[in-house]
């Protein structure tokens, strides 16, 4: 019942206007099952293999994000159900993305992921490559997948303020891009979701304050 009480308790705290995405990368069937049946719909997962034997298996009206770094060959094993997809950093990923909405005749909602971390390892592109995306003839053309908003992750580190000052960059950013309004700022983790809300998000990714920690030995 663990997931249930963490579930609750978190949703009393946010505000109205956050969407949370219940991120169960490595859980079980059962976990979800549990977060399901206390009402929650939107679950987030890294990994598109995992992503699609769970969807296999749990109910039809569960909305399924892809949060993780994508590999383009795999994009066509999601392109079915997937109903946003926030990691998008490059233009041939988005490429794909649309060739694999069209063939299954529909529209993915996807976020650009921009860079806000210090750190070497996080995936993302600049804020002046994502204008050059959304400016161009090429990305007009794309009928087949919809860019609703921005993702970013800011470092993973204790200094608050760093954390605070990267999730306020993308916010600013954010608010002069020119995207359909309104669109989603998704921001925020287990760790610095409470900074990222602060700081204008409205849609947080969280696994571990819901589900326990991760256990990756599995
Ligand atoms: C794993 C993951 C999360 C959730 O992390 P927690 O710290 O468990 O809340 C959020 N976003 C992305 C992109 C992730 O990979």
């Amino acid at each position: 019942m663990i997931v249930k009480e963490n579930l609750t308790n978190l949703i009393k705290s946010l505000p109205k206007e956050v969407v949370l995405v219940a991120v169960s990368k490595t859980k079980s069937i059962y976990d979800i099952q549990e977060a399901y049946d206390s009402g929650q719909r939107i679950f987030g997962e890294n990994k598109i293999q995992e992503m699609v034997s769970k969807y296999d298996e749990l109910p039809k009206d569960i909305q399924w994000h892809m949060i993780g770094h994508l590999q383009r060959n795999k994009v066509k094993y999601m392109a079915h159900f997937v109903s946003l997809i926030h990691g998008v950093d490059s233009f041939k990923t988005l490429k794909e993305i649309d060739k694999q909405a069209k063939k299954h005749n529909r529209v993915i909602y996807c976020l650009l992921q921009a860079k806000i971390a210090q750190e070497e390892s996080k995936f993302g592109l600049s804020f002046k490559e994502i204008e050059k995306i959304l400016a161009s003839a090429e990305f007009e053309n794309l009928k087949n997948i919809k860019v609703v908003g921005l993702m970013g992750m800011a470092s993973f580190s204790s200094n608050i303020k760093q954390v605070d000052e990267e999730f306020q960059s993308l916010k600013v950013f954010f608010d002069k891009l020119n995207i359909i309004k309104p669109s989603i700022l998704s921001m925020g983790m287990s760790d610095d979701y409470k900074t990222a809300i602060k700081n204008g998000s409205n849609m947080i990714r969280v696994g571990s304050a819901i589900f326990g920690e991760r256990n990756y030995i599995v």
